[in-house]
């Protein structure tokens, strides 16, 4: 995917140019005066289709030229929101897919030099995203569009949208992997899979196998993978080292990564089981941001840790009213077997902030709650630093992948107050188990370790979101890219 090139040109194309490509991207200001090679006719047929110059809608135009050009375009305002560019570049590169071209030109005209790039990025990003290649087990195997280079013209930028493509890179793997079905996708495939990836960029790798989760006493994650025939569930731990040494202190990315939830003994019904393959997209959202740093050569060290099991059915699988005990004492009494997630995060959150690492964010396809709360465009964000509420929305804001805070105050554990435990793990009745489920993880985070989760309610979302055409999202790589590279969290 990431073989497509990027070809810069200062000027604006020359009628000749245009000429030459068959298919274009052009996105005019509405207010421009400016002429550029074709506007004439471009305009007079975007007005007889779209009945509206100011309304922003995509339209086909095949230019009275020896080849036709085909171009997708369309006028806008000088204020976009993120969002608002990546969903309407979807639409722009979708006018294309006929076609299936192997470049195609990108032209952006009458905006400053800072909504051009904007415009610009947006455009790139969604031409990567409808470009990357996902699993696909037909006998017949179509490809998608064979896009070998991107033409840009009327501008040029030092850094060549590396950024963009980095957090591309990063997305289809979360997106490809998370589309994986289990029986091709159990946590012994997972592992194998990470192992290549580490291997080729060189991130160290370690492996608590539940063995080693035994011996570290991690009985919420255990209560989780006794339930599997094979004993292959764990804790994968990656380390990316920045090239020039560095002393800041670490980043940590931890993901829950159930490769099926069944639901386990409180099994779900059919409908709400369908897809749940994807209950791992939070370990893969953490392994495609480790990597989008990694290829941006990010300058402190972070490392991803996931917690990989499945969720079975079965006379070994936890029950209702069972007892656990996590690796820092806490006693749980476990709910609901459903609420698998947070078992297996919580010992992997008291192993991690062990390390005292200096943020940690985790990802998680966690509640349904989260889902009725805000839907699917958006995910819910918590923290325990208060003061990070708004920059962790303005983040979502500008990147595009939108977030929103909910509360976690004290006395919502009242409702996971236990008779016989420490903590209930959910609470039976509870229409707010997401912030429920919150609360119950930052139990788990030790030492005072500043915390973000991520409620991955936008994980899967029918039709794509924004700039991306899956129904899985890959939701959270852009985002954090930002809101790390940014540094949004001063
Ligand atoms: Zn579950």
């Amino acid at each position: 995917m990431m073989s497509i090139i990027l070809e810069q040109h200062t000027s604006a194309p020359t009628i000749d140019v245009i000429d030459s490509v068959d298919n274009w991207i052009i996105v005019s200001s509405n207010k421009t005066k400016k002429n550029f090679s074709y506007k004439e006719k471009i305009i007079s047929r975007y007005k007889q289709i779209s009945q509206d110059e100011k309304c922003g809608i995509p339209v086909s135009i095949d230019l009275p030229n020896k080849h036709s050009s085909h171009v997708s375009f369309t006028m806008l305002s000088s204020s976009n929101t993120s969002f608002d560019l990546l969903s309407l570049s979807r639409k722009l590169i979708s006018l294309h897919s006929e076609s299936r071209p192997k470049e195609i030109g990108v032209f952006v005209a009458g905006f400053s030099k800072k909504e051009s790039e904007r415009i610009i990025e947006a455009i790139i990003s969604a031409i990567l995203a409808v470009c990357a290649k996902m699993p696909n087990f037909k006998s017949k195997k179509q490809s998608k569009i064979p896009l070998s280079k991107i033409i840009l013209c009327g501008f040029k930028a030092n850094h060549r949208f590396r950024k963009s493509f980095a957090i591309a890179e990063g997305n289809a793997l979360t997106r490809s992997l998370s589309m994986m079905p289990s029986n091709k996708l159990t946590p012994t495939h997972y592992l194998k899979k990470i192992k290549e990836i580490a291997k080729e960029n060189k991130w160290k790798l370690e492996f608590y196998s539940e063995s080693t989760l035994r011996q570290k006493k991690a009985g919420a994650f255990l209560a989780v993978s006794q339930g599997s025939p094979t004993a292959d569930s764990g804790i994968v731990r990656l380390r990316y080292k920045p090239k020039r040494a560095s002393k800041t202190k670490k980043i940590f990315l931890v993901g829950k990564g159930i490769c099926y939830d069944t639901g386990g003994t409180n099994l779900k019904p059919a409908n709400y089981m369908f897809g749940m393959h994807e209950d791992m997209q939070g370990s893969a959202v953490a392994l495609g941001t480790l990597l989008a740093l990694t290829k941006l050569n990010y300058n402190r060290p972070v490392e991803c840790w996931m917690a990989l099991a499945m969720n079975h059915i079965g006379p070994k699988a936890y029950k209702p009213n069972d007892i656990v005990t996590a690796s820092d004492g806490t006693t749980i009494e476990v709910v609901h077997t459903d609420a698998e997630g947070r078992m297996v995060l919580a010992d992997t959150l008291v192993l991690a902030s062990k390390e005292k690492p200096s943020l940690i964010i985790d990802y998680a396809t966690l509640t349904g709650a989260c889902m009725y709360s805000i839907g699917t465009s958006y995910s819910g964000i918590f923290t325990n630093v208060n003061k990070w509420h708004p920059n962790l929305i303005k983040a979502g804001e500008d990147s595009g992948e939108r977030v929103w805070p909910f509360p976690l105050d004290e006395d919502f554990d009242q409702m996971i107050k236990s008779d016989i435990a420490d903590i209930k793990q959910c609470s039976q009745e509870s229409g707010v188990d997401h912030i429920l489920a919150s609360r119950f993880l930052q139990r788990f985070v030790k030492n005072d370790v500043p915390w973000i989760h991520m409620d991955l309610s936008s994980s899967n979302r029918k039709g794509g979101l924004g700039h991306i055409p899956t129904n899985t999202t890959g939701f959270g790589v852009r985002y954090t890219v930002d809101l790390l590279l940014k540094n949004y969290l001063k």
